[in-house]
C-alpha cells in the first residue's frame, strides 16, 4: 500500500505538457463501504496544470 503526501513527487502523466512527475497538493478521503478511496490533486511540475485522480487503499 503506497502512502500519500501532500508535497510529495508522484509519476503521473500530464495530459497538457506530457510531463511525467506531478506534486500532490491536496488529499481528499472518500469512504466506500468496504475500502478507502483518496482522491489526489496534484499538480504539474512543469506546466502548473492540475490533475485529480483516485487512488484506492485496500
Ligand atoms: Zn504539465
Amino acid at each position: 500500500m503506497k502512502q500519500y503526501k501532500i508535497g510529495s513527487i508522484i509519476k503521473n502523466h500530464c495530459v497538457q505538457c506530457f510531463h511525467d512527475e506531478q506534486k500532490v497538493v491536496e488529499i481528499v478521503p472518500k469512504e466506500f463501504s468496504e475500502k478507502i478511496v483518496e482522491k489526489l490533486w496534484t499538480e504539474c511540475t512543469n506546466c502548473g496544470k492540475t490533475h485529480s485522480r483516485l487512488v484506492q487503499h485496500i
